[in-house]
C-alpha cells in the first residue's frame, strides 16, 4: 500500500468537510462546558455520507439532551462518545423516519448501559396518520412492539430505565414546558410540517439559549410569536429545499423564509443543517435569499460539527 504524506491525508479530510472547521477528534466536542454537536446532518433522502438528523447537547462532559434519532445516530453516538447514562431526556421532533430512525439502535444500545434512572422522552401527540409519542415507543418496545425483548423500557423495576413519555400539544399556539430540572430548562414550541404534528424546542442551561427549530414551514406563526426577539446564542435550522420553483414549501422553509425567521427571533448564530442535495445545489442562491434577512453569523453544519458556547 502506498503511504500518502500527512498534508494529502489532511487536504483529503478537508475537502471532504469544507463547510465547517475539521474536527480532528470528534470526541473533543464533550470537553467544552457547554456545546452542540451534530449527530446527523441529512435529511430523508441517503445521498450523501451524512445521517439523518439528531443533536446532543454536550453540559460538563456530559451528553445531557439528544434532540432527534435519525438514522446514522447510532454510528455518531458511538464517534462522539456518548454516553446513553448521561441523558436527562430524548426529545423529538416528529415522526418521519429521518428524525426518529435511529431510536430503536440507541434504546439497543442503552440496554447495555446499566442506567436504572428515569428517562424522558418527549414529542407530539398523534393524528389520524401519525402516532404519538406513547405509540411510537409502544411500537418500538411495547409488549407487543417490533422489539419487544426491550419491554421492560416501558415498566417500573426492570433491568432498562422506565421511559417517562410526554405526548405534548401541537395545535396550541403557545410554548410549553417540558421539563425543569437538572439545571436545564425545555420548552417545545409547535411548528407547521405539512400536516404532520412537530415541535421545535428550547433549550436553555448556563445562561445559554439553544433553539431546534426542526422540519418547518413558513406557516410557522406560533413558532416566530414565540421566538420572537428570543435573541438565541444559536438557532438550528433546516436546509432542505432549493429557491427554484415547486419546491414542496408547505413542508420546509426557503432561504428567503429561513433569513426571516433567523431575523425574527433575533439569532446570534444560524447554523444550517438537515442538508440535501437539492439545497446544497443552489447553496449560492439559497446563502444570498438568508442574507435577504438575516446578517449575523452562519454555519453549515456536517455530521460531527461542535458548537462550542463556553468553552
Ligand atoms: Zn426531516
Amino acid at each position: 500500500m502506498r503511504h500518502l504524506p500527512i498534508a494529502a491525508i489532511l487536504s483529503v479530510m478537508l475537502g471532504s468537510c469544507a463547510n465547517q472547521s475539521p474536527l480532528i477528534d470528534p470526541k473533543a466536542c464533550s470537553a467544552n462546558i457547554l456545546a452542540v454537536q451534530i449527530m446527523g446532518s441529512g435529511g430523508p433522502i441517503a445521498d450523501d455520507h451524512r445521517g439523518g438528523t439528531g443533536n446532543i447537547v454536550w453540559v460538563d462532559g456530559k451528553a445531557r439532551v439528544v434532540v432527534d434519532a435519525g438514522p446514522g445516530s447510532f454510528i455518531r453516538h458511538g464517534e462522539a462518545g456518548v454516553d446513553f447514562r448521561d441523558h436527562i431526556a430524548i426529545l423529538l421532533t416528529h415522526y418521519h423516519g429521518d428524525h426518529v430512525g435511529g431510536l430503536p439502535g440507541l434504546l439497543n444500545n442503552g440496554s447495555f448501559a446499566g442506567r436504572r434512572n428515569n428517562l424522558l422522552v418527549a414529542g407530539p401527540k398523534g393524528s389520524d396518520l401519525f402516532p404519538s409519542t406513547s405509540e411510537l415507543l409502544a411500537a418500538f418496545v411495547g409488549e407487543q412492539g417490533a422489539l419487544r425483548y426491550l419491554s421492560s423500557y416501558l415498566k417500573e423495576g426492570g433491568p432498562h430505565p422506565k421511559l417517562i413519555i410526554r405526548d405534548i400539544e401541537y395545535d396550541r399556539d403557545y410554548m410549553q414546558v417540558v421539563h425543569r430540572k437538572d439545571d436545564v430548562d425545555i420548552d417545545a414550541i409547535p411548528v407547521h410540517h405539512l400536516s404532520i404534528p412537530a415541535l421545535a424546542y428550547v433549550v436553555r442551561t448556563k445562561g445559554k439559549r439553544l433553539l431546534f427549530a426542526g422540519d418547518q414551514s413558513f406557516l410557522s406563526d406560533t413558532f416566530e410569536q414565540a421566538t420572537r426577539n428570543g435573541q438565541p446564542d444559536i438557532m438550528f435550522m433546516h436546509n432542505a429545499i432549493s429557491m427554484a420553483e415547486g419546491q414542496p414549501r408547505g413542508l420546509h422553509r426557503d432561504g428567503v423564509s429561513i433569513g426571516e425567521a433567523a431575523q425574527s427571533a433575533g439569532a446570534k448564530k444560524l447554523v444550517l443543517t438537515h442538508h440535501m442535495q437539492r439545497a446544497l445545489n443552489d447553496k449560492d442562491a439559497v446563502l444570498a435569499a438568508i442574507r435577504e434577512n438575516f446578517e449575523g453569523p452562519l454555519e453549515f453544519a456536517d455530521d460531527l460539527s461542535c458548537y462550542e458556547l463556553i468553552k
